[in-house]
């Protein structure tokens, strides 16, 4: 096995395979050029694809043990060499150290479910003597792999979500061509090794380093891909819905969370949860908090130990376990940030906190006196900025919150169970906290979003869901 010559390679149809044009990979915090990988052509897509008919086979056909055995030493591997993963992590993207120690230990456990959950992929018997005339069959239904599934992943996750992706896959007997985010395509490259040194056969992942403008649309339009898994925005999302033509969709896209705080809440609790929720990733989170909606009776507290904890969230070196918040993605991305802020400010908002950039880096930011309607409060703003919103009623909270075209996950904080269970039941999103801002998740939920934020969805059993078909076995014994 090679991964390293002059840059990264890429795993292309079971070979690490270098190509004379390349992307550089920068760590955002100071521009510094990490490495390169190669910058695949649609004919390497292509080849790709052609590599990946024959994985198809071949994953379809190992069997379950086998399956299981190949993900728990790709996890294992992952698990013995956990800090350089994460360095990866922390050196291509936004996280600090701390952050992406947390996430290699999540995408141990990703994996760790995956093979786990391979066991459990059964079918069930079917009553088909429920009709007359149906009384001397017997039958059943099981899952069968879909085939080839491409998976295009964002910069923010850059290695769970990926094996979000590639475990399920793997466990339910498909192959697999991974498109990593053009910003972070290490963390994909190390998951493949990992894959490689675990020997999986050749020919089911391929990781192929490139531009998705470039090559997506030949991933995604080709008819031997059976299903096209995508985490990433909603408008490149869109298109890819668009143009994928007849085949399976699983879109986790993004949004502007909300969480509503009722008078009754532990106000402590919400502020710590929502601090973290917000800021954490640098709010770039697809469940990162962005609208607290607050009872009137409860918003001055709120707003002052808000106000003070984000005030004291440390913004710095990455590498520093001391610190709270590392830069965003790209300079590009920070100067969005406060464009965004900026025309909020011109508007009606007040600013409370932050608003201060320094190259990539942008402070924690708070907002109030937000219309609605404003863009900030109804587009995914993606940076460490909240708004807070002071209320009347639930009713009201629950109107602003579903007022916008995303709905990933919600959380409200509350002791009366009547209150929440109205939340429960109103509120548009794919899940729902009690207690907890809309940023918890554990990698074995079912996770996705209604309205803008997708369709379809992940958490290891449900993935191997979308990522099979049931087939339907009838025995005739007349
Ligand atoms: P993005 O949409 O810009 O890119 C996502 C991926 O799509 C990248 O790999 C990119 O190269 C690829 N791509 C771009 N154009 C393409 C095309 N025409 N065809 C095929 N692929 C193409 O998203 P991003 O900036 O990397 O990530 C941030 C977004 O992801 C946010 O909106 C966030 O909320 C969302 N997100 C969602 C979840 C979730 O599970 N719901 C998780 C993480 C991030």
């Amino acid at each position: 096995m090679e991964t390293v010559t002059k840059g990264k390679k890429m795993l292309l149809g079971g070979k690490w395979l270098g190509r004379e044009e390349t992307i550089t990979v920068y760590d955002p915090q100071d521009n510094t050029v990490i490495t390169t990988v190669p910058k695949a052509s649609k004919a390497d897509m292509l080849r790709a694809i052609q590599a990946a008919e024959e994985g198809a086979k071949t994953a379809a056909n190992m069997p379950v043990h086998e399956r299981i055995s190949v993900i728990q030493k790709a996890a294992d591997y992952i698990a013995r060499k956990s800090e350089r993963y994460a360095e990866i992590i922390a050196r291509e993207g936004s996280k600090t150290i701390t952050e992406a120690r947390k996430e290699v230990s999540r995408c141990i456990t990703t994996l760790r479910v995956s093979a786990e959950e391979a066991r459990r992929m059964n079918g069930e018997t079917i009553a088909f003597d429920q009709m007359p005339g149906h009384e001397n069959r017997v039958g059943y239904y099981y899952h069968f792999p879909v085939g080839i599934i491409a998976a295009i992943t964002p910069f923010n996750d850059p290695l769970n979500l990926v094996a979000h992706k590639v475990g399920p896959a793997i466990a339910s007997g498909n192959a697999i061509i991974v498109k990593p985010a053009t910003l972070t395509p290490l963390s994909a490259l190390l998951l493949a090794e990992a894959f490689d040194a675990a020997g999986l056969p050749s020919k089911i992942l391929s990781v192929v380093t490139g531009s998705g403008s470039e090559i997506g649309d030949v991933l995604v339009m080709h008819p031997s891909i059976r299903m096209v898994s995508f985490t990433g925005g909603l408008e490149t999302g869109e298109r890819i819905a668009r143009i994928a033509g007849l085949k399976k969709l699983s879109m986790e896209l993004g949004s502007n969370s909300p969480v509503i705080v009722l008078k009754d809440a532990d106000i402590d609790a919400a502020v710590s949860s929502c601090i973290t929720g917000a800021f954490g990733a640098v709010g770039q989170n697809c469940l990162g908090v962005q609208r607290i909606f607050i009872e009137k009776e409860q918003f001055d507290s709120f707003v002052e130990k808000f106000v003070e904890q984000a005030n004291q969230f440390k913004v710095g070196d990455k590498k520093d376990v001391t610190t709270d918040m590392g830069p965003l993605i790209t300079e590009k991305e920070a100067i969005r940030v406060e464009e965004w802020v900026a025309e909020a400010l011109e508007g009606e908002a007040t600013l409370l906190a932050g608003g201060k950039r320094n190259r990539a880096f942008y402070s924690p930011t708070v907002l109030t006196d937000v219309p609605a309607d404003a863009k900030i409060a109804k587009e995914e703003i993606f940076g460490p900025v909240v708004i807070l919103f002071p209320v009347e009623t639930l009713d009201e909270a629950i109107e602003k919150a579903n007022h916008v075209n995303y709905g990933l996950q919600a959380g409200i904080f509350t002791k009366d169970i009547d209150l929440a269970f109205t939340a429960i039941k109103r509120l548009e999103v794919g899940g729902i906290m009690i207690n907890d801002s809309s940023d918890y998740r554990i990698d074995a939920m079912p996770f996705g979003g209604v309205k803008g934020s997708g369709m379809g969805r992940e958490g290891v059993r449900s993935t191997m869901q979308e990522m099979t078909e049931p087939k339907v076995v009838n025995f005739n014994l007349k």
